[in-house]
């Protein structure tokens, strides 16, 4: 199995046990960021997007932690823009999707090595506090 197919197993089987639907799109085009819609409970990734601007897995995750985070008055919906991280529910879906690959990469006998994590899961460098926190806390 290459790394790509272990990575999409990995979205998959997440999406699985939260219930929520996934589509990765390949005909739209490269502009349109990926969505998470809550009426819909669906997530919509853009492979052509994240072709050209990186981070198509964590993305994926990004756009399943809205699902596995979602409250009461939240936004119906969620557009992917990897530098926004001043947002609660922002914030709330990077929160999740760290936590959740961070348990596979220990899992997996990952070394607790900030940006190793960080290029094995294609999280924006970005967040690298935020990853930070949540490693060592
Ligand atoms: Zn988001």
């Amino acid at each position: 199995m290459t790394k790509f197919e272990a990575l999409k197993d990995l979205v998959i089987d997440a999406y699985k046990e939260e219930h929520t639907k996934l589509v990765w799109a390949t005909t739209l085009s490269v502009d349109t960021p990926s969505i998470y819609s809550a009426d819909f409970n669906m997530a919509i990734i853009n492979v052509n997007y994240h072709k050209e601007k990186g981070y198509l897995f964590f993305a994926s995750f990004h756009e399943l932690g809205h699902s596995a985070t979602v409250h009461e008055g939240d936004h119906r919906l969620h557009t992917w823009n990897e530098y926004d991280v001043a947002n609660d529910s922002e914030r709330s879906a990077n929160t999740w999707a760290i936590k959740h690959l961070l348990k596979h990469h220990h899992d997996n006998d990952g070394r607790d090595l900030i940006y190793e994590f960080m290029d094995i899961y294609q999280i924006p460098y970005s967040l690298s506090d935020l990853v930070e926190t949540i490693m060592f806390e």
